[in-house]
């Protein structure tokens, strides 16, 4: 059968030996006529058609293999196509495909204790949703229900979620065009040590004046009407902000004195990235909500979730909780998900993480740091980096201006394309290369990406004044 007409079925079996110049003609023409893409002017893009993955690869249609350090959007933490997930998937459509939320479900059910045994403090309880945005969204709703409170703080550098709720939580610029919002969130600075808003100098007086800072805007912002404070336990799009010792510990500080619920946004670093089933349980903090979505089933199927305490939970004991959604625990997802965390134990992730991230990664960026003028800071935890790239390392100016889609200006897209062109699918974002391939990554590979970004970073080089 030729490309135009053969059955999806069909055209699998010409993926292989690629290149597949008509299968490449039809994808693209079928996405550029009918596919509308998010966060993007349709006529400016140019998405790369994938044939095929496996592992920490895949393909385009002409044969061309990427090492996929973003984890597409760092989500595929055990790779393409893994086989047990793959499997579970297949059995579960076999015997029972989807179940409506008001039923009993077993493979949700097991997720669901699975997930209770890994969280922290007293955090026992799941709502599942399709992923991270509806998480955060009901999240919130969540807080405002137990709190009969409204608002709602969140960074500034920060993203939660394309929705309405979510999107006004979002700090970052996707938030611009979709304003004003309903009123109820306030914005706050986090830390961020190497571009201190607060003139520190050390992490520790970062967290410090961080802290007082936010205290003063709960004061200003009226504690009493507060419902709830959202974070990401390590800021993931907006830089890979890892908080300084002692911050996450004085944000539940002040959530306790003002009555305040504590949300950890874990749908980034949730599931292993940082070497921790949640990453708070590295700054040994119980917030009242975590939410995932993401590496919990390495994003096989939709699935999100807000993980819930029991002093919140027991608050919807009598009274109803008023929110749902028809695929809520789908049993496709919560089958990967169960495969997920067999995977993770047998196969030793979570350590597998630490130990790469201290031994390969964080050594090796270091010294680039070295080599680099264009190399402000590179900063991270487990498999999760971020390389900042300066103009000029006394002043710290970034190489594209903040509000300059990383993708677009000149210099970060040349880096893009010369890590292209080595082999490498880099995550790039404002004047910032992150470094988040997927945790099944072997050695060798992860070794031939960095060679692949420091070859790259050479151009960087070349803007620095
Ligand atoms: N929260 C964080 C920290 C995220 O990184 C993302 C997505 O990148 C979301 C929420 C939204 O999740 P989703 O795209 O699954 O709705």
């Amino acid at each position: 059968a030729d490309a135009a007409t053969a059955t999806y079925a069909d055209r699998r079996g010409t993926w292989h030996p690629l290149p597949d110049a008509a299968a490449e003609a039809q994808v693209r023409s079928d996405d550029r006529a009918h596919v509308f893409h998010s966060w993007s002017a349709q006529a400016l893009i140019d998405p790369l058609p994938v044939a095929a993955g496996e592992g920490s690869t895949f393909w385009d249609y002409q044969g061309n293999a990427y090492l996929d350090f973003s984890s597409q959007l760092v989500n595929l933490n055990l790779g393409h196509q893994h086989p047990d997930l793959v499997a579970a998937i297949q059995q579960q459509a076999g015997r029972l495909s989807t179940i409506q939320p008001s039923m009993a479900s077993d493979v949700r059910g097991d997720l669901a204790r699975r997930i209770a045994e890994v969280s922290p403090g007293d955090l026992d309880r799941v709502f599942f949703t399709n992923g991270g945005t509806d998480a955060n969204e009901y999240a919130v709703r969540m807080a405002r229900a137990v709190t009969g409170r409204r608002k709602v703080l969140s960074m500034y550098r920060s993203y939660h979620g394309g929705t309405a709720t979510a999107i006004s939580l979002t700090g970052d610029p996707r938030r611009w065009a979709n304003e004003p919002s309903d009123g109820s969130v306030a914005h706050f600075l986090g830390p961020y040590p190497y571009r201190s808003s607060f003139h520190a100098d050390s992490p520790e007086q970062e967290a410090s004046r961080a802290l007082a800072h936010l205290e003063q805007v709960i004061i200003l912002e009226g504690a009493g009407t507060i419902a709830a404070i959202i974070i990401e336990t390590i800021v993931g799009t907006n830089g890979v902000l890892v908080p300084p010792p002692g911050y996450l510990q004085g944000v539940r500080e002040l959530c306790d004195r003002f009555g305040i619920v504590y949300i950890a946004d874990e749908v980034m670093v949730g599931f292993g990235r940082v070497g921790e089933w949640f990453a708070v349980n590295a700054f040994d903090v119980v917030p009242d909500l975590i939410t995932f979505a993401k590496g919990v089933n390495s994003g096989y199927v939709p699935l999100g979730g807000v993980v819930i305490s029991q002093r919140i939970a027991e608050h919807f004991d009598t009274v109803a909780f008023m929110g749902g959604l028809t695929y809520s625990g789908h049993p496709l997802a919560c089958a990967a998900g169960v495969a997920t965390f067999e995977v993770f134990e047998r196969d030793g992730i979570l350590e597998r993480v630490r130990d790469l991230g201290s031994r390969v990664v964080e050594p090796r960026l270091l010294g680039m740091a070295e080599r680099h003028p264009s190399v402000g800071e590179v900063r991270g935890l487990g498999l999760f980096w971020a390389i900042e790239l300066v103009s000029d390392a006394s002043s710290r100016a970034p190489l594209v201006p903040f509000n300059a889609s990383g993708a677009d200006a000149a210099p970060m897209a040349a880096v893009a394309a010369a890590c292209k062109q080595g082999g490498l699918w880099p995550f790039v974002h404002f004047n910032r290369l992150h470094v988040a391939p997927p945790l099944v990554i072997t050695e060798a590979e992860l070794v031939r990406g960095l060679d692949i970004i420091d070859e790259a970073l050479s151009i960087a080089d070349g803007y620095v004044a």
